[in-house]
């Protein structure tokens, strides 16, 4: 009863289009999770973002989960993730892609999830790290362990988002 009375008044509304979602629609409705652009890198050894390794380290495998497209249902997730505190997005992402990582590997070849680290200053800033819910989601779902120790930033960079390698840019 509760919470109904709180969705009357903060109606819940999809991260990805700002339509109204139905009782049964988690974060996203149902429309947006169908034209989600999914990249399907995990089914390619040969995707897009394992040729951005080539000739720099080598790997084993590398894969993203979505596309992102200016002005498309990833920019608005990212956006709300990174800078409303919408971080649920990234649970319900990282269960999505999880589930999908498993199908497609039935003996899990991943060993941990490490995130990437904001700079303390920048994490002080938004309060948390963008990845978290994400890396979390993708860890219990893969049942392997979460480490957020490991990496640490150094230096401090105020535009980050233009930087990372996987599933941005286009060249
Ligand atoms: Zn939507």
């Amino acid at each position: 009863m509760f919470k109904y009375i709180i969705d009357l008044f903060f109606p819940k509304v999809c991260a990805g289009c700002r339509t109204l979602l139905t009782t049964n629609e988690i974060v996203f409705c149902s429309h947006c999770r169908h034209e989600m652009p999914l990249t399907q890198y995990h089914l390619d050894p040969e995707n897009e973002a394992v040729k951005k390794f080539y000739g720099k380290i080598e790997i084993q495998h590398a894969s993203a989960f979505l596309y992102f497209n200016k002005k498309g249902i990833v920019q608005e997730l990212i956006h709300n993730l990174k800078y409303k505190g919408m971080e649920e997005i990234g649970t319900v992402l990282g269960n999505w892609y999880g589930e999908d990582l498993k199908l497609a590997h039935a003996e899990t070849p991943f060993d941990m999830i490490i995130p990437v680290p904001l700079h303390q200053k920048k994490r002080k800033e938004r309060g948390y790290n963008q990845v978290t819910t994400f890396g979390k989601a993708l860890s219990d779902a893969l049942k392997i362990k979460y480490d957020d120790s490991i990496l640490y930033r150094k230096k401090y960079s105020k535009t980050q988002s233009k930087k990372n390698l996987l599933g941005r840019s286009r060249t």
